[in-house]
């Protein structure tokens, strides 16, 4: 029996590998602590901005974040979001500008998570994407929901809170389900977004809906979008996607129905696919595979059963 639980230690999905990273929240309200991890010589400080850092090639061909003792990193109290400890006790943290600083050599560069998650370590992986979520949703939420004053960064870059009622607001994670759905000839069902281009095709994806299961947003996503019927709906993996703050909750999905009615409004064109057919499509250039990062394209690739074509550039 196929079993569609995800955790290949051998071949990573991009920004959920561990990152060795102990995240250690219990730090996050000690301001000592979180003093004298600052101001420690082995702490390293990078700078994101826009959902991008630095990176840079190594001497041996590795992809690494560009990171500085906390000494020569720029000036901000404000707004500095405390990541966690290695293994070696060594303290990250993320400095959020309005501006990456300038190039430090001639080679780094700005990249957003899309290109650096797959070129990344998983730790600097799991640092990118945990200083990315925290922007966003710092960027997001200056003002209180509750009373609309302006909060204040807290615990951190882990907490906004209120001075005008004390309320504390926390980052939020918005469940969204993406499922590779099958029909009992085992064909796949690829759907084309409206604003894609011709011939990119991916599987379905929608946002989980105040007090639903994510099992019944799969089928509603699938019927609202596709017109099919999904009956077993099996969870394979997850995938953090902070664009600007969604986990992405990978299924796989059993169709009791084949006819397609696409809804026009999500979703412009879909098809079921047996493996024969995308790989035709994908050797003529008729069909254009997700892209790698993406669980998109890891839910593909279990069913189709070998590593799809890879697409040149980033999004
Ligand atoms: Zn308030």
């Amino acid at each position: 029996m196929t079993t569609w639980t995800d955790h290949s230690p051998e071949r990573p999905l991009a920004l959920t590998a561990p990152s060795g990273i102990d995240r250690a929240a219990h730090h996050r309200l000690d301001e000592a602590w979180l003093a004298a991890a600052w101001s420690h010589p082995t702490t390293r400080v990078f700078v994101v901005s826009g959902g991008q850092v630095l990176i840079d090639e190594t001497a041996d061909g590795r992809t690494e974040i560009v990171m500085t003792p906390s000494f020569e990193a720029p000036p901000t109290e404000s707004h500095r979001y405390f990541l966690g400890t290695d293994e070696e006790g060594v303290s990250y943290f993320a400095l959020q500008k309005d501006a990456l600083p300038g190039r430090m050599d001639q080679s780094a560069r700005p990249a957003g998570l899309r290109e650096a998650g797959l070129l990344l370590s998983p730790r600097d992986a799991g640092l990118m994407v945990h200083a990315v979520a925290l922007e966003n949703w710092q960027r997001l939420h200056r003002f209180c929901s509750r009373c609309g004053e302006r909060t204040a960064i807290a615990a951190a870059g882990h907490i906004r809170r209120c001075a005008a009622c004390g309320a504390e607001h926390y980052p939020r994670t918005d469940p969204a389900v993406i499922m590779l759905v099958t029909d009992t000839k085992d064909r796949a069902l690829l759907g084309r977004q409206v604003h894609w281009p011709e011939g990119r095709f991916s599987t379905l994806a929608g946002f989980v809906e105040p007090g639903e299961s994510i099992e019944d947003s799969v089928r509603r996503e699938v019927f609202e979008e596709a017109g099919v019927v999904v009956g077993e709906v099996e969870y394979v993996a997850s995938q953090p996607w902070p664009f600007p703050s969604s986990l992405m909750l990978g299924f796989r999905a059993q169709a009791t129905s084949s006819e397609i009615n696409v809804d026009g409004e999500e979703i412009h064109e879909a098809r079921w696919f047996s493996r024969e057919e995308l790989e035709a499509g994908f050797a003529s250039g008729e069909v254009l595979p997700p892209y790698g990062i993406s669980i998109a394209a890891r839910l593909v690739e279990l069913w189709y059963g070998k590593p799809l074509p890879q697409r040149q550039g980033a999004f």
